[in-house]
């Protein structure tokens, strides 16, 4: 034993004595803990690391999880220096929990194979430790980067700082290695030690069920611990994905356990929407569905997630929200990506990355119009007609769901042109009226059948005083499959999502595409939701069981636009050319909104209209939720 490092470990309870200390208490016993698994090329210096600390008593204990590779032989030419153990892979977690069942330290070290501590590490957070009576101490830590062929670079030094709120920090992702804290016995007891069923970011977890078990930090500046990290990531997308859905997991557990203790603080609830947007934006342009759905999560958390972000990323949040603001941002690092390559392949890549709008129209029923349609659901076949060789005529091109999908997944520019149209519901007299139009025209489109009423009516509108119309058989379904048109579900039959429970909504959703696969031979890419309505639970199901999903919220698309709510705008029987062409550029019939007085007056009088008068029972805003 050091002298220097008795004085050091009088346990704090004992008064400091003002002069050297020959012969005193014995200080604390610390267990230096080391999970290995495949880790030959570094345990040996972690080993050393822990044994060369000016610090004493200390026992190193190493677990051994299972290594196939020349760890153990490494391990075991330490001899009697330290203790160790071998067995299956079972995790890290695990390794660690097993390490600290067999330690006897009151403080603990928690070292991973591939990092190092200088010498005096532990001398120096025991001095702060025993000083303070904290629960933990942490410090810097310095990056060491070491590519494949074994070459170091030191990385950036992280300052960890003084932290006011330890968990706030941890629920903002602050997670600092294992190497650069010490932790007493009795915090990690308290905290239960290291959660097995996790297979990444046990750190993340550990870290907070601390904080959470109401442990007191201590920052002891300075730096002594080494975390080595591969100067390439070499982890692979699908592993950084688990640990992100990870953090996610740990997360929303420590909100509950907040929110349940009465703990969720305004503080809290922002570090938490901080994670979230961080690893929501990760995903922009890989996973945008999950993008919007964490982007979600952030927003219901705190009105203000960009708060973080530029002067200029704000203000185009604010005005366009912040998907716009993301697309802007993609975009620009898409160019930089491209700064030195060509012209052409910067333009190329601007159009992957924000292809162009896609206006979605929404159709209803095609044919004869109904004596009275106070839903304004029925076109004329000859006005049809009219708007399909219009649509031609002006060189739009009709894509489907499953290629809007396709373009998205492969982030493929869309045609200059591209119009999607849809028909909600499935009336069978589409199937007479409007599927041998687009034919002959070589259009394509999706319908959106109601799989448990197919050959039946809408009995869903029935109940509401509407006329009865004959929806499409399964036959005419599987006929038409393939030819142009690409059956969606509409649900099985046609509730409303938001008054459903979990079961209902798997029923209708996941149910009725099998249904359809079943019926038309083919699995069903997209979905409708019936009325336009959907909630959370909702869209989650059906973002589990198609590729796409549309709503009736006005808009045209992007890449930034949550593929589980496409926008669409309804195309009604009495729209203007100039209407049309509206819903087609912007999504939406500004005129309509703007001019119903003057449109209504016109109609009464009859002065420019001759088509029959519509009566427009509920008005505008029933038209708008229809679906
Ligand atoms: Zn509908």
């Amino acid at each position: 034993m050091k002298n220097g490092s008795g004085r050091a470990g009088n346990h704090g309870r004992e008064p400091v004595a003002k002069f050297p200390i020959v012969s005193g208490p014995i200080p604390p016993l610390v267990s230096v803990i080391i999970p290995c698994y495949n880790a030959g090329p570094w345990i040996g210096e972690a080993i050393r690391s822990a044994l060369d600390q000016t610090y004493s008593p200390i026992e190193v204990i190493v677990i051994d999880d299972g290594s196939v590779d020349r760890s153990l032989e490494v391990i075991k030419s330490f001899g009697g220096r330290i203790r160790w153990e071998t067995g299956p892979n079972q995790g890290g977690s695990r390794a660690r929990n097993r390490g600290f069942a067999l330690s006897a330290g009151e403080y603990i070290q928690f070292l991973d194979a591939d990092d190092y501590l200088l010498p005096g590490k532990i001398e120096r957070q025991m001095r702060v430790v025993t000083g303070s009576r904290a629960d933990v101490v942490y410090e810097d830590y310095q990056n060491l980067l070491e590519s494949a062929d074994g070459t170091r670079t030191w990385g950036p030094l992280d300052i960890s700082g003084s932290q006011a709120d330890m968990l706030e920090m941890m629920l903002g992702g602050w997670a600092p290695p294992p190497c650069a804290l010490l932790v007493s016995r009795s915090a990690v007891e308290r905290a239960g030690g290291w959660n097995e069923n996790l297979t990444s970011a046990q750190d993340n977890d550990f870290y907070l069920r601390l904080a959470l078990a109401g442990s007191t930090f201590r920052y002891a500046p300075g730096c002594k611990s080494v975390y080595r990290r591969p100067a390439v990531p070499t982890v692979s997308t699908r592993d950084a994905r688990a640990t992100d859905e990870n953090v996610i997991r740990i997360l929303d557990e420590a909100r509950t356990n907040l929110l349940e203790a009465g703990r969720l603080t305004e503080e809290y609830k922002r570090a938490i929407a901080r994670s979230y947007f961080r690893i929501a934006r990760k995903y922009f342009d890989t996973d945008v569905a999950w993008f919007h759905r964490l982007l979600r999560e952030a927003e219901r958390l705190t009105p203000s997630v960009a708060d973080g972000q530029s002067r200029k990323y704000r203000l185009v949040a604010r005005a366009l929200g912040i998907p716009e603001a993301e697309s802007i941002r993609s975009l620009k690092r898409a160019a930089a990506r491209q700064v030195s390559g060509a012209g052409e392949a910067l333009k190329d890549n601007a159009h992957r990355v924000w292809p162009r709008q896609l206006p979605i129209l929404l159709y209803h029923n095609v044919g004869p119009l109904p004596a009275e349609d106070s839903f304004n659901l029925t076109i004329a076949p000859e006005q049809f007609e009219r708007q399909m060789r219009w649509l031609v005529a002006r060189g739009y091109q009709t894509i489907l769901p499953s290629e809007w999908v396709a373009a998205r997944r492969e982030s493929r520019a869309l045609p200059g042109k591209a119009v999607l149209l849809t028909f909600d519901d499935g009336y069978a007299d589409i199937v007479e009226y409007a599927f041998p139009v687009l034919r002959r025209l070589g259009l394509k489109a999706a319908a959106y059948v109601v799989t448990g009423r197919l050959g039946r009516t809408n009995t869903w509108d029935e109940a509401e005083g509407y006329p009865t119309m004959r929806l499409m058989t399964a036959e005419q379904v599987r006929g038409w499959a393939g030819q142009g048109i690409e059956f969606g579900s509409h649900t099985r039959t046609h509730r409303d999502l938001t008054t459903l429970d979990a079961a209902a909504l798997e029923d209708e959703i996941a149910g009725s595409a099998d249904d359809l696969r079943r019926i038309a031979g083919a699995p069903a890419v997209s979905f409708a939701y019936p009325y336009g309505r959907f909630s959370d639970a909702a869209r989650e199901i059906v973002a589990q069981a198609y590729g796409a999903a549309v709503s009736c919220e006005e808009g045209t698309n992007n890449h930034a636009t949550d593929p589980f709510l496409l926008r669409r705008t309804i195309v009604n029987r009495d729209d203007s050319r100039t209407e049309y062409f509206a819903r087609l550029r912007l999504g939406r019939n500004p005129l309509r909104a703007a001019f119903k007085p003057y449109r209504i007056w016109k109609r009464l009088t009859g002065s420019i209209d001759k088509r029959p008068p519509v009566q427009r029972a509920g008005g505008f805003d029933r038209e708008i939720s229809k679906g």
